[in-house]
């Protein structure tokens, strides 16, 4: 296997004056979730961590503008695009129903495809994903890097977050809502004051995955219905751009339409 040496591994975009996008684009595309840092007055927060194929913290450091200033790690869920560098972080927050996951990964917990059970692969290609080549990584971080090493490690929460609690950064704070559907113990973070929602992976404006272990369509569908009454502004999804209320209500409808009719 030859793949070429990525220049840098993380790209980082400020989507306003306190939120910065950063991804990981030498990930295939199924597996390159998005990561939110977000700066506040007291705190700053990260909510996911990507693959954790190489450090994630230093790279976070040069991007905020206080790097001394504490930061908390939320977990949306535990599939391996979102916890990778869980561990780098000495505050780690999850919803309890996959604290467990996230301290022992039970799920893809290598790089590679031969990993990944044949029926999942199915699953993203019937979504509309591309294939996945030998690896899910399509570029090295650094020459001789070698992708057996890899192994997603997961870390043991240190506090847990439940529907109604409240993540306060200071002059921010966002509530805490429960999005079961994708995983069982999937969160959003909505920010009241603005409309701003992070949906992580309950809804982004691309392919949804919906079956497999730990899925449930009626949960989606109560995830769905709950957010219809949400007075969201901007949504951030786990995956692909942001979009407004108008483009979720459109996404909600054709996976609604896709669900009665089967
Ligand atoms: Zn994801
Ligand atoms: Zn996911």
């Amino acid at each position: 296997m030859t793949l070429p040496v990525a220049e840098t591994w993380f790209n980082a975009t400020r989507l306003d004056d306190h939120t910065t996008l950063i991804i990981e684009p030498h990930i295939h595309v199924l597996e390159q979730a998005n990561m939110f840092l977000v700066e506040g007055s007291e705190r700053d927060m990260i909510l996911d961590t990507g693959m954790g194929v190489i450090p994630l913290k230093p790279y976070l450091d040069t991007l905020r503008r206080d790097p001394g200033k504490e930061i908390i790690c939320v977990s949306s869920h535990t599939h391996i695009d979102h916890i990778g560098a869980v561990h780098e972080f000495d505050t780690r927050l999850v919803h309890p129903a996959e604290a467990a996951e996230m301290a022992r990964p039970s799920g893809l917990t290598t790089l590679f495809r031969r990993d990944m059970p044949e029926r999942l692969l199915q699953t993203f290609l019937d979504a509309g994903y591309p294939p996945i080549g030998e690896t899910l990584i399509e570029a090295l971080p650094h020459a001789g890097y070698d992708p057996e090493t890899y192994r997603l490690r997961g870390a043991h929460a240190t506090g847990l977050l439940s529907h109604g609690d409240t993540v306060d950064l200071g002059d921010r704070s966002y509530q805490v809502l429960h999005l079961p559907g994708h995983s069982p113990g999937g969160i959003g973070l909505f920010e009241a004051a603005t409309g701003v929602l992070f949906a992580a992976d309950a809804i982004y404006d691309g392919p949804l995955i919906f079956e497999g272990p730990g899925m449930s369509v009626p949960d989606y569908r109560a995830t769905f219905a709950l957010l219809k009454t949400l007075p969201v502004t901007t949504v951030h999804g786990g995956h692909d751009p942001s979009f407004d209320r108008a483009r979720m209500l459109e996404i909600i409808a054709e996976y609604e339409a896709l669900w009665d009719a089967a």
